[in-house]
Parts: structure tokens; C-alpha cells; sequence
């Protein structure tokens, strides 16, 4: 164990079981470690690095701004937030933003704006209703609002309001659904919760039902946006529009940095009932305008798509090598890989030995969240090490 690491156990606390790796550099697809050995990393900073590791287009206008203005309080206007707001609002179906620091505290706000709705224009209503599957965020609410029990059980009781039904079960929402309903939130592919992908009859049904209720939609494309699906947001290819959409890990390119997009019926804060010190900064915001402003001049979004079936492509190629390979499933560059035992967190780790970071989704499945710049040289030599992994452990069983 290197130094860092016994100074992590010392002094951090204990949140995360981490691979034995410390990690010191990145450019593009590649990160380097203390010893100066290189990784291909199909993590990603968590589906985070869109543009990929210190990207010239971020690096530069964080310089830039970091010499020019940090931080200034929200009471004064500053140039990056309206620069990248205006740039966000052009490029979807949503009138207005609002900024904060992470995606919990996005979806957060997105609640607190559902709520804001349901008191003016639904009779009071307050309720959301959620998916099981679901992750939106380690807030006590947003452990609330995430259907995933194993989240939540250590925090009980939690704040009320929120029902988690069956995903991609219109009629389980529709059960649900009550005069205190005030909006419905969902992940149109679930990626903490196993990228499990909605259906299109699902999302349109779910759309009408909000149509015909009166009741928001709002989808957390927290994951799912800044075109790593293959369409900039992932709503686009469902042929449906949300009301509200929240966004964060992939925004800024790795740069702390959430919001929130609502249309402008629903945009009802008025001034005082939300806010954030940071939320919106100068610096988050640069970086945040570069990776959006590069995203959509260079159709990242297309290449995210096309290198995500060639991902598929080769994924669905090692089933007939490997019997234990039994599923792919994903959209774009989001994927798993799923084994028909629990081989994963092993797989990782003879990946890791050989040169390539992958996330351990499930005990049983991979998942692949790599930058949305990445080409098919870079999936083929990640498909190399994989395999390579996948042959020793076959050897050894
Ligand atoms: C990661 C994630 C969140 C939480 O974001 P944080 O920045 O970790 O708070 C919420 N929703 C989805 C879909 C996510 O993938």
C-alpha cells in the first residue's frame, strides 16, 4: 500500500471500499498512477468527464477564469452562469435554469420546485412519486425519493413524500397517483440503479398521464445527459419533453456543478425561496459553457452514439466466447455488461492489472461510462484488456 493510501485510512473516513490505485494525471481517456503506469479509463470520473481528462477547451477557460473572477455572491449578475444558461435553454425543450454544485442538490431543488407547483396550482399537492431502481442522490430527501432500499434502511425515518413504484410500470404510477401527487420523478435509463433502460411506451404514457393529471414530469438526466446516450439529452429520443430536468455529472467535464431546467409554467421560485453560495460560480460555469459550447460545435453526442454500438458491438461478440457473458444492455456510451454469476468486482480487478478502469455495477455486471470523446481505437484496445481478463479467469475456474 503506497503512502497515500495508509494516509487515507488514517485520516478519511470510511465511505467507500477504493481500488488500490491513486490516481495523479489524466489526459483524454487515460489516467496515470503514482508509479506512472497508464489506464484507459472506461469510468470516466463516473460518467463525468464528458470532454475526457483536462480536456484543452475546459483547461483553458478554467485558467482563464480563475485569473479573472471565482466566486462572487448570486445578489450581482456574472457573465459565465447567463452565458451557459442561454447556451442551455437553446439547446432544449426548457425555459429557465437554476444552478447548484451536485446532482442531489439539482434534484433537490427540483422537488422543492415540484412542491412550489403543487402548493400554487395543485390544491397543495406535495408528493412525488419515484421508481424502484432508482438513485437520485445521497441527500436525507434524496435518499427518500431513491427506490433502493439498501440506501435508505440506515437512515430512517426519512422525509415523507415521496412513493417509489415499479419502473417502466405505467399502471403502478397511475395506482399512485392521488390528489396529492405533484409531480413524477424518473431516470429515462436508471445507471446507478443497473442501466435499466425505460421504455418508449412507458415514457409517453407517463408523459400523458402528467398531460391529462396536471401533475409535472421531472426527469433526472443527471447521468444520462450532455450526450453520452447519443442525443445531448436523453428525452430527444423518446419523442416526449419533461417539464423539469436536472443535470449535473457530465456538465462542466469533471468541475463541481449541478442544475435545474424547467419550462416556464413551472419555473414558480420567486426571490428568496431557493438558493446556493457556490451554485452558479464564475469557475463552475466557464467550465461548464466550454464543455457545452465543444459538446454541441462538434456533435459529440453522434460520436457518443456511434462508439456506443460499436462498445455493444463488441460486447455482444465476447457472449460466444464466454458462456458466463449473458447480457448487454445500454444506450450510447452507458452500458453493462452482465455475467450469469457474481464474477464482477474480480473482473475489475484483473482489468485493472492490465491497464483499464471499469466500474463494478452489480456483483454480477459491469458497467462502461467512458468519455464521450472516445473512438473505436480506444474501444478496441479496452475490448483487448477485457478479453484478456475474461480468458484468465476462465482459465482459472
Ligand atoms: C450521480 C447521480 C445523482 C447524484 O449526483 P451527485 O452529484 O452525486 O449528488 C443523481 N441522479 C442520478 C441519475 C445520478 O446518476
Amino acid at each position: 500500500m503506497s503512502q497515500w493510501q495508509e494516509l487515507e485510512h488514517k485520516y478519511f473516513m470510511n465511505t467507500v471500499e477504493r481500488l488500490p490505485l491513486t490516481l495523479v494525471r489524466g489526459e483524454g481517456a487515460w489516467v496515470w498512477d503514482e508509479e506512472g503506469q497508464a489506464y484507459l479509463d472506461f469510468v470516466g470520473g463516473w460518467a463525468v468527464d464528458s470532454l475526457g481528462h483536462c480536456h484543452p477547451a475546459v483547461s483553458e477557460a478554467v485558467t482563464r477564469q480563475v485569473h479573472t473572477l471565482i466566486q462572487a455572491s448570486n445578489q450581482f449578475y456574472t457573465v459565465p452562469q447567463v452565458q451557459l444558461a442561454e447556451l442551455l435553454v437553446q439547446n432544449s425543450c426548457l425555459d429557465r435554469v437554476f444552478f447548484c454544485n451536485s446532482g442531489a442538490e439539482a434534484n433537490e431543488a427540483a422537488v422543492k420546485l415540484a412542491r412550489r407547483y403543487g402548493e400554487l396550482h395543485l390544491k397543495r399537492a406535495y408528493e412525488v412519486i419515484t421508481t424502484t431502481g432508482s438513485f437520485h442522490g445521497r441527500t436525507l430527501a434524496m435518499v427518500a425519493a431513491t427506490g433502493q432500499p439498501r440506501f435508505q434502511q440506515p437512515y430512517v425515518p426519512l422525509p415523507t413524500g415521496f412513493i417509489n413504484v415499479e419502473y417502466n410500470s405505467i399502471a403502478a404510477i397511475k395506482a399512485a397517483t392521488t390528489p396529492q401527487t405533484c409531480a413524477v420523478m424518473l431516470e429515462p435509463i436508471q445507471g446507478e440503479g443497473g442501466v435499466n433502460i425505460a421504455s418508449g411506451d412507458f415514457l409517453k404514457a407517463v408523459r400523458a398521464w402528467c398531460d391529462e393529471t396536471g401533475v409535472l414530469l421531472i426527469l433526472d438526466e443527471i447521468q444520462t445527459g450532455m450526450g453520452r446516450t447519443g442525443t445531448l439529452f436523453a428525452y430527444e429520443q423518446y419523442g416526449i419533453e419533461p417539464d423539469i430536468m436536472t443535470l449535473a455529472k457530465g456538465l462542466a467535464s469533471g468541475v463541481p456543478i449541478g442544475a435545474i431546467l424547467a419550462r416556464e409554467k413551472a419555473s414558480v421560485f420567486t426571490p428568496g425561496e431557493h438558493g446556493s453560495t457556490f451554485g452558479g460560480n464564475p469557475l463552475a460555469c466557464a467550465a461548464g459553457y466550454a464543455t457545452l459550447k465543444f459538446i454541441i460545435d462538434n456533435d459529440i453526442p453522434a460520436n457518443a452514439g456511434a462508439t456506443g454500438q460499436y462498445l455493444m458491438g463488441r460486447l455482444e461478440g465476447l457472449k460466444g466466447k464466454f458462456p458466463f457473458v449473458s447480457e448487454v444492455r445500454g444506450c450510447g456510451l452507458l452500458v453493462a455488461l452482465e455475467f450469469n454469476s457474481d464474477i464482477a468486482g474480480v473482473v475489475v480487478m484483473a482489468c485493472l492489472e492490465r491497464g483499464l478502469l471499469v466500474n463494478r455495477l452489480k456483483p454480477n455486471a459491469l458497467r462502461f461510462m467512458p468519455p464521450l470523446i472516445i473512438g473505436r481505437d480506444e474501444v478496441d484496445k479496452a475490448m483487448g484488456i477485457l478479453e484478456g481478463a475474461l480468458a484468465d479467469i476462465t482459465s482459472q475456474a
